[in-house]
């Protein structure tokens, strides 16, 4: 699902490719990063695919949704400090 309300007529593509739950705009962080590869990505599934972002909780003060590990990372991207905190996209 994207953000953004359907009836505008300039919608972006950042706004059509962001989950709910994402801290920013996604495609605003670093060419070809993902919030899989982000240390923000926290709760992450057992199967890697989705988890909740830990930069949107600490900004709303409330957990978000979980979003898909492989959307494109936002301005917030963080790298995870070791290989094996991160997610590979599928
Ligand atoms: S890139 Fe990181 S901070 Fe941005 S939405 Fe994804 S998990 Fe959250």
């Amino acid at each position: 699902m994207s953000l953004g309300n359907q009836n505008l007529t300039d919608i972006s593509g950042q706004q059509a490719i962001t989950s709910p739950g994402m801290a920013h705009w996604a495609g605003t962080g670093p060419r070809g990063k993902t919030c899989g590869n982000c240390a923000y990505l926290k709760t992450k599934t057992i199967d890697f695919v989705t988890g909740r972002c830990d930069k949107y909780r600490q900004m709303m003060r409330k957990e978000g949704p979980a979003i898909p590990a492989r959307s494109l990372a936002c301005k917030y991207f963080e790298p995870c400090k070791t290989i094996n905190q991160s997610i590979t996209s599928r």
